[in-house]
């Protein structure tokens, strides 16, 4: 196994759409994740959101009604006869333009939304090009040797690529690196549907560090690849750590009761004594099995442990 890196990360700074963060350039039209200001392609400080993109081709659209409207009120002006008629006429189409601009006003998040996809849908080749782009990018950067920059660029892209492929690049590079509790660490994004055991071992290596991104999504994604995990070398150990994070909430020993049944008798005694106080908690006949494995693994192991005798008494038993 190569040595593994100590790094400092950037922390990933969360966008509420994950198109937030999608530039696109004045120029050329490239689209990038990457940049702030410069365009990678042509090199000109002319990128701009999507968002801003779309609400200046929203505002165009809106310019354009609104023009139309004036022209109709001219051509009624125009036409009309008599001084009545004008006057009706104007106070028609000022009544017009007022609400034509009432409603483009309230109807302007809506219709912003509808231009982004218009937008995403018109220039999806480009769009799929310059994400291709920033990802080839993020290889010749780690390539060049900073495999952290490299990491972060692949999980900005991450957020709007959805592919496997870019999911075991980010793992292999986060295995490459030591991994420490006060990194901004993430696993949901990266979970997969089929068995990885790049996948599986930094989900071992989060169970001791960072117990908190375990979450229904990845016991879910352990149980189904259980019996392959228990081939792999530290397979077993693996296993015990997850169920190790499944005993940091009651809600998920109710949920996975036999994942945590299975690998009980084998947790370190800081997570056994967690799990012994939330079925301890609980209605005997609430976890069935994994109640009885409890209790057997607590009078075998830890009957005469003072710790636990102080989690007896705490509750009065
Ligand atoms: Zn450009």
């Amino acid at each position: 196994m190569t040595k593994k890196l100590p790094v400092l990360l950037n922390p990933y700074i969360k966008a509420r759409y994950p198109y937030n963060k999608l530039k696109i350039c004045r120029r050329c039209n490239y689209f990038t994740v990457l940049g702030d200001a410069k365009c990678p392609i042509c090199g000109k400080a002319a990128l701009q959101s999507v968002e801003k993109r779309a609400s200046s081709m929203l505002q165009r659209s809106m310019w354009k009604a609104r023009l139309i409207a004036l022209l109709i009120i001219g051509a009624g002006l125009a036409m009309s006869g008599s001084t009545m008629q004008s006057s009706l006429s104007a106070a028609g189409g000022l009544a017009l333009l007022a609400l034509l601009w009432t409603i483009q006003r309230r109807s302007t998040p809506a219709l912003l939304r509808l231009q982004l996809q218009k937008l995403f849908q018109n220039e999806a080749y480009t769009l799929i090009a310059g994400l291709v782009n920033d990802r080839d990018s993020a290889i010749q950067v780690f390539h060049s040797g900073n495999k952290p920059l490299a990491y972060e660029m692949l999980r900005e892209i991450g957020a709007l690529v959805h592919t496997d492929q870019l999911r075991i690049e980010q793992i292999l590079l986060l295995q490459s690196f030591v991994l420490r509790k006060d990194m901004d660490l993430m696993l949901d994004p990266l979970l997969m549907d089929h068995f990885n055991p790049d996948l599986v071992e930094y989900i071992g290596e989060l169970a001791k560090i960072r117990r908190d991104l375990l979450k229904e999504n990845t016991f879910r994604y352990i149980l189904v690849h259980e019996a392959q995990i228990l081939k792999m070398e530290h397979g077993e150990n693996i296993l015990v750590g997850v169920a190790g994070a499944a005993v940091r909430m009651k809600r998920y020993v109710a949920l996975y009761p036999y994942l945590v049944l299975r690998y009980a008798r084998k947790l370190p005694k800081d997570r056994f004594l967690r799990l012994y106080r939330i079925i301890q908690s609980s209605p005997n006949a609430s976890f069935g099995p994994l109640y009885e494995e409890v209790m057997n693994t607590y009078n075998e192991k830890f009957k005469w442990d003072e710790d636990f005798q102080r989690a007896g008494k705490d509750r009065g038993l």
